[in-house]
């Protein structure tokens, strides 16, 4: 705005910065999006200034009457969205939505099961670098090494053998479908609590393009701002009210202080926007954009996790092309694509290099593009990825990607102040 332009010029301009890459590049990132401009606004209100210990109708703070009504009307709108009894919408992050669950349900040195990070699972289920691995015993599954899907009979019999105290589902880099009644059976048979963590999915469940777990999981969370497309944040639901009070403590006092309530306003907004029918229509655009990206990229030579996708991403598994991770993510970004190095299942390369590039459609699909554009999307990478060393190749594609953003302008309505 002006008033940063004016008063802290650095930071204006490095936010003009990131305006100007953001529209100039095609965003991939499969956890991103674009909020919208209303999302933007309540973010950027005076609602950061606010202390809010506790929840609605009952804070440690006075002065909380219109913050109670926000946090009160997001709380009601998500329920509505997922059809859950509860909702906890002040968790600062996934992460920190995961944690509390952990505080709530589990005790150090129990046992849990999640999936391998190599395999598509996140950091919060398990692994030895978080919380989650340092203080549980963790016994990971992985997919199947034929289907490169879930196997729920393999699943299950390592539940039985290992009896782990909480099951997780839901991942950070899996394109199929996830049955949440299997996982629901295998949970109650060996006596376990199941937490699905719906992160990346939550737009598509909450519009029915992906099956609801609030049925069959003892707790459900996701953060906010991935194909929801609201703000940054986290969320927990549960279907069973005595179980979502206790989780609500373990949110404030047990792993947090005050709200966000910008935060919480933003989520609020997005949660509204999300009960519209123009939502389940870029939803469902979402889904048919991926599959459009995904077969063009097979019909090319390209290799892709699992054969195809369900969902909003999908693995290029670029030994297919004899190139790693790590060098696909470099190549793709001197022609302006952004996009994630991801380990593919089964993976003989390192974390840090990697055979696999994970794609998602949710951000682009909201700039408006059509599955024609995820085709074209597909035949850029694919001629960038297949002539590595051809300068006139990568301008052909530079020049591809720039046509593509102009085409779809991003928040046309915020102007990037020229400096003084
Ligand atoms: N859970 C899953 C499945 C995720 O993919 C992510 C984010 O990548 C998270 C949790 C963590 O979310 P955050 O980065 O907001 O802490």
């Amino acid at each position: 705005s002006d008033f940063l332009a004016t008063s802290d010029p650095a930071v204006a301009e490095l936010i003009g910065d990131e305006l100007q890459r953001q529209r100039d590049h095609l965003e991939l990132i499969a956890s991103e999006n674009f909020t919208s401009a209303a999302v933007l606004a309540a973010q950027g209100s005076v609602l950061t200034n606010k202390y809010a210990e506790g929840l609605p109708g009952k804070r440690y703070y006075g002065g909380c009457e219109y913050v109670d009504k926000i946090e009160q009307l997001a709380i009601d709108r998500v329920k509505e969205l997922f059809g859950a009894a509860h909702a906890n919408v002040q968790p600062h992050s996934g992460a920190q939505a995961n944690f509390a669950v952990f505080l709530t349900l589990l005790s150090p040195g129990d046992k849990i099961m999640g999936m391998d990070l190599s395999h598509g699972g996140h950091l919060t289920h398990g692994s030895p670098v978080n919380v989650s691995g340092k203080w549980f015993e963790v016994s990971h599954y992985g997919v199947d090494q034929q289907t490169e899907q879930l196997n729920y009979d393999a699943i299950r019999e390592q539940a039985l053998r290992e009896r782990p105290k909480l099951i997780i589902c839901g991942y950070s880099a899996y394109p199929r479908i996830i049955d949440f009644e299997k996982f629901r059976s295998i949970a109650s048979e060996v006596g376990a609590y199941l937490l699905a963590d719906i992160a990346h999915i939550a737009g598509l469940v909450a519009t029915g393009h992906h099956p609801n777990p609030i049925p069959y999981c003892d707790v459900v969370t996701t953060t906010t701002h991935k194909t929801l497309r609201g703000p940054r944040g986290g969320l927990i639901m549960t279907r069973d009210a005595e179980l979502g009070k206790k989780l609500d403590k373990s949110v404030f006092p047990g792993t947090q202080g005050g709200p966000l309530e910008h935060v919480i306003a933003g989520k609020a907004v997005a949660f509204g926007e999300a009960l519209k029918p123009e939502f389940k229509a870029y939803s469902a655009q979402v889904i048919e954009n991926a599959r459009a990206m995904a077969n063009q990229l097979q019909q090319r030579g390209l290799k892709i996790v699992s054969n195809g996708t369900d969902n909003h991403l999908m693995l290029v598994d670029l030994r297919s092309v004899g190139m790693t991770g790590k060098q696909a993510d470099q190549l793709v970004s001197t022609v302006n694509i952004t996009a994630n190095k991801n380990t593919v299942p089964f993976d003989p390369e390192s974390p840090f290099v990697t055979s696999g590039l994970r794609l998602g459609s949710p951000a682009m699909t909201t700039r408006g593009m059509g599955a024609a554009e995820f085709v074209e999307i597909a035949n850029i990478i694919a001629d960038c990825l297949t002539n590595p060393e051809s300068n006139s190749v990568a301008d052909d594609c530079r020049r591809r990607v720039a046509s593509l953003c102009a085409r779809f302008p991003l928040y046309p309505h915020i102007q990037i102040p020229v400096p003084a």
